[in-house]
């Protein structure tokens, strides 16, 4: 697979002579990149290697899984948001009590570590005309949460997400066969192979599995989770969603069978003024918590055991499209989007039909199962990763108490017992992903002598004595 291939790029091979000049003893990672990296990115990324049982763990996914659970996810006809929730064979409700039943059946060998709940709400009725809710209707999320062993790492939560609604072209209409195969069946059942797989394994941080409801109406269940979860004082780190995850093929033909679309906004949605005046200042418009973990899934899951190249795109999403990343955006927590490389709108929020001889309707007949489940290892290696590695570092600062051509950082230490040092990271401000690492061990304070934070952007992540490595934090500015 010659795609992954490292290679040395040139430009990161110069700045690393000026670097390895000025920083002097400390060490560099060599630089590597997909070898035909056929977006064109300029800038290198600092592939991560793949401990050897999330290896072990990506092969026991299966698309045949995938493949059973999407085809009885459609079997129900319709998963409309404001269908029937008590016929147990068609609608919305017996979709709830299939993903429920089977969730419930993959957490038996958790050792009662995965616990399986329906949260549900009723969404009020709305008189505005642009709603889609027009009378009070029950939703009901599905939520496998695999709690993290780790003592000190429990509370930080990871969430990965599906919708389990469907629709037809009229958005309202509860009774139309709405099959949903690929939006969003294929989110859907990728987070239930990845319950089923790492509900055997164990990770130091919690994660939470779910499929959500009311997407298509106004992305009201991942609100509702996102609200309550803040209420709760959650400490959501990273939401990974999935939505239309089925197809490599686009409406023209074109096939992309090992590449995913990752999207993540720039400037945050819930940033403050006081944040938005420091990035006017001294850039960071690049540098959100979600840029940050869109770059950590790039690191850490496109290599050979995925089989997949991330394709990162830089907005929170699609044009006249929306998903359930963004009330997760709305509390500040960083949050991203998976979607199929090339879309074909003929197969989505269509009623399914005929028409000039052209197949219309999100039916099981366009899904690539395969793909599906490579995208899920995509999901489950990010997680992973994210689980067990420590917290991003807390309180990040680059002191600017005076005028000086040196950088000096600071950061808060991490309590976690298994912290064995800090990495600084850094890149030119024009490069869109990270190329340069400083092994700076267990300290809370580092000078990166002749290296100045006028010229470049500055990151610290943690690493533990497993060499799990945690996402970037990006420095504000500080006196202290
Ligand atoms: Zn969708």
């Amino acid at each position: 697979m010659h795609r992954f291939r490292a290679l040395a790029v040139t430009a990161a091979v110069t700045l690393a002579v000026v670097a390895g000049a000025v920083v002097g003893a400390v060490a560099m990672r060599p630089v590597s990149a997909p070898a035909d990296d056929h977006h064109g990115s300029a800038g290198a990324v600092m592939h991560q290697p793949v401990r050897k049982e999330f290896r072990r763990m990506l092969r026991e996914m299966s698309a045949r899984n995938v493949e059973t659970y999407d085809r009885t996810l459609v079997s129900f006809g319709t998963r409309q948001a404001l269908s029937s929730t008590t016929d147990p064979k068609r609608g919305i409700g017996a979709a709830v009590n299939y993903v429920f039943n089977t969730l419930s059946e993959f957490a038996k060998a958790s050792g009662g570590r995965m616990t399986v709940e329906k949260q549900t709400f009723i969404q009020p009725a709305s008189d505005d005309p642009a709603d889609r809710v027009p009378q009070d209707t029950e939703m009901t999320n599905v939520i496998a949460t695999l709690k993290g062993t780790q003592a000190a790492s429990t509370n930080r939560v990871y969430v990965v997400s599906g919708h389990l609604d469907s629709r037809c072209t009229d958005p309202i209409d509860a009774v139309c066969d709405a099959p949903g195969a690929d939006d969003d069946g294929s989110g859907v059942s990728a987070m239930m192979e990845m319950a089923r797989v790492m509900a055997r394994h164990s990770f130091d941080a919690t994660i939470k599995f779910m499929a959500v409801d009311g997407e298509e109406e106004g992305l009201y269940g991942s609100t509702h989770f996102a609200q309550d979860a803040k209420a709760k004082g959650l400490d959501i780190q990273g939401m990974l969603d999935n939505d239309i995850i089925g197809s490599s093929t686009g409406d023209a033909g074109q096939r992309e069978p090992h590449v995913i679309r990752l999207f993540a906004e720039g400037v945050p949605t819930a940033e403050t003024p006081r944040q938005a005046a420091t990035r006017i200042n001294v850039g960071g418009e690049n540098d959100s918590t979600s840029r940050q973990l869109a770059r950590y899934a790039k690191e850490v899951a496109e290599n050979r055991a995925t089989d997949m190249n991330i394709r990162l795109i830089w907005r929170r999403d699609r044009f006249l499209r929306g998903g359930d990343q963004i009330p997760f955006l709305e509390q500040g927590w960083p949050a991203v989007r998976f979607t199929e490389p090339n879309e074909n709108f003929a197969h989505q929020h269509q009623n399914v039909r005929v028409e000039n001889g052209v197949q219309f309707g999100d039916l099981p007949q366009f899904m690539d199962f395969a793909f599906t489940n490579r995208v899920a290892r995509v999901n489950a290696l990010t997680l992973a990763n994210l689980a067990d590695a420590p917290v991003a570092p807390k309180s990040v600062r680059i002191i600017t108490a005076n005028l000086t051509n040196d950088t000096e950082l600071r950061w808060n230490a991490n309590p976690e017992p298994d912290v064995k040092g800090y990495e600084v990271v850094w890149r030119e401000t024009t490069d869109p992903l990270w190329t340069h690492v400083i092994r700076v061990g267990n300290v809370t304070t580092f000078t990166a002598k002749g290296l100045s934070k006028d010229n470049v952007f500055f990151g610290v992540r943690a690493i533990d004595r497993e060499g799990n490595r945690s996402p970037v934090t990006f420095p504000v500015p500080s006196a202290t």
